[in-house]
Order: structure tokens, then sequence, then C-alpha cells
């Protein structure tokens, strides 16, 4: 029986030495992996050369060894850097480090940053970006004027970054830019984005058998839009559609005559402000009998007019983002896909530009 015991704890004994060994082996492959061996020899001579003793592959670190913008007294920050495949990553992570940003804020920065944010963070100095890193719409160029307007109207950072975006934190009318193309399909023209008063559409064509004037595809989806009105027992009738930018001035210093400026700003677009121009948008009334469109009808054209790739440019309530009273007569095309977006998200084109066609 002795005997017995004995042998059982000498078997004990010898499996626990193997298993100790299997541990060992298996640490000593790991570090073998993570051996400096690893490295690529441009990396190795690297080391070799600034005299540095490290002991762990770092992906990073191999790929800043390699660079000519290597600094040493970074090699710590480096260490803690996730790899990015991004253009100059050595000069540009030098840089923010430069600026004090620490390692988890530069990879922040490398993650959620677009490429013009992360150029034009590197002419800046320091800002802490915390709060701003996943805001689609950002331009971190901007941020002072975010948080001002942020504090000013006590709103959420997202809507002061759209406002702000939109110049809402300027007068109307001031810093106006020349659109660059005018021909898309999805142009914001507004009151700080003017169309050049030579522009006029290509393929302007008449809208069914009235003298209105349209762009090919926006004439062809309000003649169908008219007759899915016709089948709901609406008569839709458009009355002012393409209007030239001379065309525009003439009506808008006509207004002049009768109203202070403040107040034709409030409904008339100053030429090359007008969306006329691009030959997209469409003044509607209801029947011949109705100057405007009545609210009945401006509730249909709400929940019908995006499945033909219009919208209600100026809805109601929107004026402080759109600069012009409510005009439910007033439809735009903008294509069935953004359309259907802006319905469903129930916010102005301006607002919707900004967030998902401006720089994307
Ligand atoms: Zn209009």
């Amino acid at each position: 029986m002795k005997r017995k015991k004995q042998n059982k704890r000498k078997i004990i004994f010898l499996l626990l030495i193997l298993l100790a060994i299997i541990f060992l082996i298996i640490l000593y492959m790991r570090k073998e992996k993570n051996m400096p061996d690893n490295y690529s020899n441009e990396a190795k001579e690297k080391l070799k050369k600034e005299n540095i003793d490290i002991k762990e592959y770092n992906q990073t670190l191999e790929a800043f060894l390699k660079s000519d913008d290597f600094k040493k007294e970074n090699i710590e920050a480096y260490m803690q850097i996730n790899f990015q495949n991004e253009e100059d990553f050595t000069a540009k992570t030098n840089a923010l480090l430069e600026k004090n940003y620490s390692p988890d804020e530069i990879n922040d920065i490398f993650t959620y940053l677009s490429k013009a944010n992360i150029q034009k963070l590197l002419e800046m100095d320091y800002v802490n970006l915390q709060d701003y890193l996943k805001i689609s719409n950002l331009d971190v160029s901007k941020i002072d004027a975010y948080k001002e307007y942020e504090q000013k109207n006590n709103t959420t950072i997202n809507d002061a970054v759209t406002k702000v975006n939109l110049h809402l934190d300027e007068p109307f009318y001031e810093n106006v830019e020349t659109i660059e193309k005018p021909d898309d399909i999805t142009v914001l023209v507004n009151k700080f984005h003017a169309l050049d008063a030579s522009y006029v559409p290509t393929d302007l064509t008449n809208v069914g058998t009235y003298s209105l004037q349209m762009r090919k595809e926006a004439a062809e989806e309000l003649e169908q839009l008219i007759a899915k009105a016709a089948l709901d027992n609406r008569e839709l009738i458009p009355y002012s559609t393409y209007r030239s930018y001379d065309y525009q001035k003439r009506l808008y210093e006509g207004y002049l005559e009768i109203d202070p400026k403040e107040t034709v700003d409030t409904y008339s677009a100053r030429p090359g402000h007008s969306e006329h121009q691009t030959g997209l948008a469409c003044d509607i009334r209801s029947s011949i009998l109705n100057d405007r469109l009545t609210d009945s009808d401006y509730e249909w054209m709400l929940q019908n007019s995006y499945e033909f790739g219009f919208i209600v440019r100026y809805p109601k309530g929107k004026s402080e983002v759109t600069g012009y009273m409510e005009e439910p007569w007033h439809i735009r095309y903008i294509g069935k896909e953004h359309a259907k977006k802006v319905h469903d998200l129930d916010i102005t084109y301006d607002e919707y530009y900004d967030l998902y066609i401006a720089n994307h």
C-alpha cells in the first residue's frame, strides 16, 4: 500500500514538472514574439543607432522608426499611439505632441476627425476636443464660435455646430459665398450662398403644357406630383418656376418700392439668392381660384412631395434658420433620396445640407 501511494506521489510530481515546463515554453514563445527581432532590419538599425533598448514589438514604433521624422524624445508617447495608415503619420503625431495633445487625445483625433480637420488642427493652438469628436459636421477651426453660440442661445453643442456652420451667428447677407457648383441638384441657395448673376441652367424645359420652365428632372417629377394630387382630388397649379437673375432683381426692387428692406427680405430673395434661379424651385397654388396653397393642400404637400423628390423649402416655424417667413407654396426639387430623408428628419434643407451633404 505504502509503495502504491509513493508511486502516485511521484506521478503527480512529474506531471507538475511537465506542466511547469510547458508553461515556461509558452512564456518563452510569447516573449520571442515580442522580441525586437520582429522589427525590420531598417527599424532595428535605427534602434541600435539611437541606442534605444526596447523589449516589445510595437507596430506604430516600427513605422515611426522608418520615418525621417522619428524623434527619440517622443518614444514613450509613440508606444501609446494606435497604428494608423495615415500620410505623414510620424510628422503629424510629433506636431500634435508638441501642441500638448496626450497620446489618448491623438488616438481620438486620428480615429474621429476628417483629414481636413486634422490639417486645420495642425495649424491651431491646443483645443480640448472632448465634446466635439463625434460630431460629423464639425469644423475644428470654428470651435470658439460654437462655444459662444451654445452659451448665448442656451442650446446643444450639435445644434450650435450646425447653426454656426450655416453662419446663423452672423447677420443675413454678410460673408456671402458664391456657389461653385450651381448645377448640382442638391445645391444650397440661401442668404449666405449666392448664384453668379450669369448662371442659367442648361437643361431648362417646359413643365407639361405650362409655359413655365424647370430643369428637366425637376419638371418631369413635378408633372408626376401634380398627377398624384389630381388622383387625390387636389388641383395643384404651378405659377412660378425658373426665374433669371435679372427677373429676380426687378422683382426684389419692385417690392422695395412697397415695403422697407427689412420687410422685403423676409419674403423676397435678393437677386442671386433665389432658388428660382436654379430651375429647381416652384411656387404652387391650389387651383386657379386660390392665390396660395390652402392649409389642407400644404399638409398634403408635406406628406407626399418627397416621393417625387420635392421638399417644402420654407416650412412653418423655421424662419430663424431659413431667414424667410413660412412659404407653404414654395417647393424645391432635391431628388427622391434626399427629399425622403429631409421629410423623415423634419429639418430644414439648410440644416440637412450642412449635416449630410457639405463636406461629405
Ligand atoms: Zn418661391
